[in-house]
């Protein structure tokens, strides 16, 4: 039955027209098109893309599986399942169980009833509910510290004593806790023209955290720090370079301080991109071991998004340039290449070329060994005589 969904999943064409896709609209991978680096290799190195959401129903999850077998991603990981209990979280569950060690997912907190005083115990239990349901940890939105209110109208903070149940269920049962805090520092200054995103605020006003009663950007993540460090025994991911990648320096006291804590690209490779070439090289030769790849890619219904939003509708070709864009960056070293998601700045990026085996550990091995091997015991520990 399993293998029956899933052939049907992988084959079935979906025209999405919103995105502009028809069926077979990506010509097959051709050598020329393929960064200098990598066309010398025989085969692009796999990815596990550890960082997407895609929205439970069929047609998207298509439209995902279409994208990834086209760019060579062979697992990936969905940050959006949603709290348990909710229709999301049971079709994103129904969709891991069809496609098993492919794809991982992350469930997410409900805020509802935060003022009462058994709110931590009751999300830390359905902590532990997802992970029996074979998901590989929670992802926590930057709702807290910039959505949450309490009654008494202020903003939750990031370090509030609340999350205390939940930071420490999350280190008892394995749970991962992805973690966006604060966004990029230009979403924290005034929206002027002197702003270096002001194309994409203008776009999405809503981005943007300036003035009001919001806590600075620097405050935000120093609240994130202190909870990392009071507990070692929990694994945070902190995603989108830790919220950080205006600052590698930050990034690498980070990551030296706390070795509980790993960090994701997911969105970031235009900032990330920014600094000298050689500082970029070195800091992911040094982290090697606790960064992850991943994008950010949004598929839903409406459409999709590629990093950020962007003006026009993405197309299906648009997605295939988007992993293009990434793979340019980690596999050459080709200068002044275009970033994935250009409406994050209109500068240019050099690649950083890294040496086959820190790529795989960045492309594959880190996300495997971390998000995947909850999965794999999972589905063994489920393998039924009906599921064989
Ligand atoms: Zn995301």
């Amino acid at each position: 039955m399993r293998q029956v969904i899933l052939a049907l999943l992988v084959v079935t064409p979906l025209g999405c027209s919103r995105c502009g896709q028809r069926e077979q609209a990506a010509p097959p991978r051709q050598e020329s098109d393929r960064p200098a680096a990598a066309a010398s290799r025989a085969a692009p190195v796999p990815i596990i893309d550890s960082h997407v959401h895609i929205t439970p129903l069929p047609e998207t999850m298509n439209m995902a599986l279409q994208i990834f077998s086209q760019v060579g991603v062979t697992k990936f990981a969905v940050k959006s399942a949603g709290a348990p209990g909710t229709l999301r979280y049971k079709e994103t569950v129904r969709f891991a169980e069809i496609l098993g060690e492919k794809m991982a997912f992350f469930a997410n907190l409900d805020w509802d009833g935060i003022d009462d005083p058994g709110w931590g115990e009751r999300e830390a239990d359905r902590v532990e509910q997802a992970m029996r349901d074979g998901a590989s940890g929670i992802k926590i939105f930057k709702a807290l510290g910039l959505g949450v209110r309490l009654k008494n109208g202020k903003l939750m903070r990031v370090d509030d004593p609340r999350m205390e149940p939940i930071w420490q269920r999350a280190g008892k049962v394995g749970a991962i806790v992805a973690w966006h805090v604060a966004d990029p520092v230009a979403f924290f200054k005034p929206v002027d023209k002197n702003n270096e995103r002001y194309e994409e605020l203008s776009m999405a006003p809503e981005w943007s955290f300036y003035g009001k009663d919001f806590p600075g950007h620097d405050e935000l993540l120093a609240q994130r720090d202190r909870v990392v460090e009071r507990h070692p025994k929990t694994t945070f991911l902190g995603i989108h370079l830790a919220n950080y990648p205006e600052s590698l320096d930050y990034v690498d006291r980070l990551l030296d301080r706390c070795p509980n804590m790993y960090v994701d690209t997911s969105a970031r490779l235009g900032e990330i991109g920014r600094h000298p070439v050689e500082k970029v090289r070195a800091f992911f030769i040094k982290h090697q071991d606790r960064i992850l790849f991943g994008t950010d890619l949004i598929v839903t219904p409406n459409g999709m998004q590629l990093g950020s939003t962007q003006e026009n509708p993405p197309t299906f070709e648009d997605a295939l340039r988007f992993y293009k864009d990434h793979r340019h960056f980690f596999e050459t070293a080709d200068r002044n290449i275009d970033h994935p998601t250009p409406i994050q700045g209109r500068w240019k990026i050099n690649g950083i070329h890294l040496p086959g085996a820190v790529l795989r550990k960045i492309y594959v091995e880190n996300a495997d060994r971390l998000i995947f091997a909850h999965r794999r015991e999972y589905l063994r520990s489920h393998a039924g005589p009906e599921k064989k």
